[in-house]
């Protein structure tokens, strides 16, 4: 063999390893970390902020666990996922401000936060934590005009409400779908 046809046969050597390794990672990313289901693909980082990647079912499960585990009081706006299928964002309102949503969005958030305090669940009768949208009460982006009465929930119930939709929602969640933060704030849809 002349030297040429060894460097040939070198390169073809390395683009393969190099391929196989890019296959294994590809493989890897979509696994589900918790039960190992190949092209689980979706993306969710925990209270603590390390990042992993779940199959819907144990997405719903871990996303239950950390909305549960919160102290704070929320706003939930029933998902949208068939119109708007790439996250459910939660923002506090610090957050929202660097979002760039207008002041009076933010000042409506608080106060219909304000207004959770000393209400029962409507589904099970314990002190409520939630005040739960239904999706056509919200005009996305428009925060500022959520008018309706809400529906006063505890964190089980808002999250036995909301599991269904992530279960059917039309595609895996690349990015964007978040863990709540430990302050107040709002789970809504997000258009990119
Ligand atoms: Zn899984
Ligand atoms: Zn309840």
């Amino acid at each position: 063999m002349d030297t040429e046809t060894i460097k040939i046969i070198i390169y073809v050597l390395i683009g393969g390893a190099v391929l196989f390794a890019l296959v294994k990672l590809a493989g890897r990313l979509g696994k589900c970390n918790v039960c190992g289901e190949e092209g689980a693909g979706n993306s969710y980082s925990d209270l603590s902020g390390k990042s992993m990647i779940l199959c819907k079912n144990h997405l719903v499960e871990k996303w239950k666990a950390d909305v549960k585990s919160t102290q704070n009081t929320m706003i939930v706006i029933e998902p949208d996922f068939n119109t708007y299928p790439n996250g459910y964002m939660y923002a506090n309102t610090k957050q929202l401000r660097a979002w760039e949503y207008p002041k009076s969005a933010e000042d409506n958030i608080n106060s219909i936060l304000d207004k959770i305090a000393g209400k029962n669940c409507a589904g099970c009768g314990k002190s409520a934590t939630v005040a739960f949208f239904k999706k056509e009460d919200y005009n996305f982006p428009n925060m500022e005009d959520i008018k309706a009465e809400p529906k006063y929930l505890c964190k089980s119930c808002v999250v036995d409400k909301v599991a269904p939709l992530i279960l059917s929602a039309p595609k895996p969640f690349v990015e964007g779908f978040m863990p709540p933060t430990p302050d107040r704030g709002v789970y809504h849809i997000q258009e990119f």
